[in-house]
């Protein structure tokens, strides 16, 4: 029997990409569980072609009541939130591929790791959120977690060089996203469909905001920090337009190794999956001739201030990057909705930050306490806003 894969969040940019890669990689991969938030006619249509033991459908919409649309499938149908959780714990799933949006995965990441399975992880905030916990259960579980953000899948891959003592310090490039050359106040006033035009990733809404404000390099510093055991102080971001260089690792005696290939999420959701082996991949090549330079140059923290907030979220620990995540998200979805301009994102995380103090070593309730309070304290100063502009509209 081959391993059994489940995709938490199949119809999702990297789900879909890996339920190619596991097509593609034949009977060894069986796909187990298919998971969707509300796009019920593509997991049906998914359910179809992989025909998996269990299909879930997780918006707490759908928890009560059938679906017709996966009327006629044989498996096991599987309804609300808690779905996740539930096929997490399934003893015959190998490997958990979670594609998930936020934070909705992180109870089953624990359950699977309590469980000993491999856990291939495409959403940061998990580890962001409650990477001590994680990797302490992962740990103790006897699971492995293996990354598919492409960066981190960079250094995984890079790290295979030399032994953990031996590692000077990372470097996780970033692309700068379509602001890279924009002037500040057009930052400032900026669309949610110019911060959607990413130039060089196909993905999901919320990640291409993040990768505009560069708040996404700042969860990728938080996320790299436990992946990787590292102190913050040894992870660095280089902005690296052409986006081929997906990251690197500099040994102590100065040799770097760099992960190369051009950007398709299917080279590390792949990886993730046939670790230790490699195996014929759907990524072209990459022709270097073609691309003629590479270019770099850092990141300027005056333009990307969300990068020097998230470094200083990352140093402090504990409960602020917590705060730092939920905090982007709220403000990502109030962006999205076009209620604010982009530049209110980042100043929307630093209130928050201020009005928080820092704790540490919480347990997972207190951690979500935190991720709930600083949602609402988005709202409260959202709210605040508007008020306060509908009065002088008034006036
Ligand atoms: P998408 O928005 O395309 O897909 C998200 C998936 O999760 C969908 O299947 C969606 O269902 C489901 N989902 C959404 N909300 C919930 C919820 N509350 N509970 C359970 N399931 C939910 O995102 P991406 O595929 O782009 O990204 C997935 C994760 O991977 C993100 O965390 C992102 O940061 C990370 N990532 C993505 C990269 C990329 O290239 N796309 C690169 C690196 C990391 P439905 O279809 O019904 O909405
Ligand atoms: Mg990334």
């Amino acid at each position: 029997m081959g391993k059994r894969v489940a995709i938490l969040g199949s119809t999702g940019s990297i789900g879909q990409n890996a339920l190619q890669v596991l097509a593609a990689l034949g009977p060894e991969y069986e796909v187990a569980a298919l998971t969707t938030h509300s796009r019920i006619d593509l997991l049906a249509e998914q359910v179809r072609r992989f025909q998996p033991q269990i299909a879930a459908v997780t918006h707490p919409d759908f928890s009560k009541g059938n679906i017709p649309a996966l009327d006629g499938f044989r498996g096991q149908i599987l309804l609300g939130p808690e779905a996740l959780t539930e096929i997490a714990s399934q003893e015959d799933i190998d490997i958990i591929l979670c594609a998930v949006v936020g934070a909705a995965g992180l109870p089953a990441l624990l359950a699977a790791a309590q469980a000993g399975k491999r856990l291939a992880i495409a959403n940061k905030e998990p580890l962001v959120i409650a990477g001590e916990l994680l990797t302490r259960q992962a740990a103790a579980g006897g699971a492995e977690i293996l990354p598919i953000d492409s960066e981190h899948s960079a250094v995984f891959q890079a790290l295979q060089a030399g032994r953990p003592e031996e590692v000077r310090r990372i470097v996780l490039t970033a692309s700068g996203g379509p602001f890279l050359r924009s002037r500040p106040e057009e930052i400032e006033q900026a669309t949610a469909a110019q911060a959607l035009a990413h130039p060089t990733w196909r993905m999901g809404p919320k990640i291409t905001v993040d990768s505009a404000t560069m708040v996404n390099k700042a969860l990728e510093v938080m996320e790299a920090r436990w992946l990787f055991g590292l102190p913050v102080d040894k992870i660095d971001v280089l902005i690296h337009p052409e986006s081929v260089i997906h990251s690197m690792v500099e040994f102590i005696d100065g040799s770097v190794m760099a992960q190369m290939g051009t950007p398709d999420m299917k080279t590390p959701i792949q990886y993730a999956l046939t670790y230790p082996q490699r195996k014929p991949g759907l990524s072209k090549g990459l022709q270097l001739e073609t691309l003629g330079r590479l270019t770099f140059e850092a990141p300027d923290l005056n333009r990307f201030r969300a990068l020097a907030v998230g470094y200083e979220a990352a140093r402090l620990g504990g409960s602020a990057p917590v705060v730092f995540n939920a905090a982007n998200e709220e403000a990502v979805a109030a962006f999205l909705e076009g209620r604010i301009p982009f530049g209110r994102i980042i100043e929307l995380i630093e209130q928050c930050l201020q009005n928080h103090s820092v704790q540490t070593h919480l347990s997972l309730e207190a951690l979500l306490e935190i991720d709930r309070w600083a949602r609402q304290e988005v709202h409260r100063n959202l709210e605040h806003r508007t008020v306060l502009t509908s009065q002088k509209e008034n006036r």
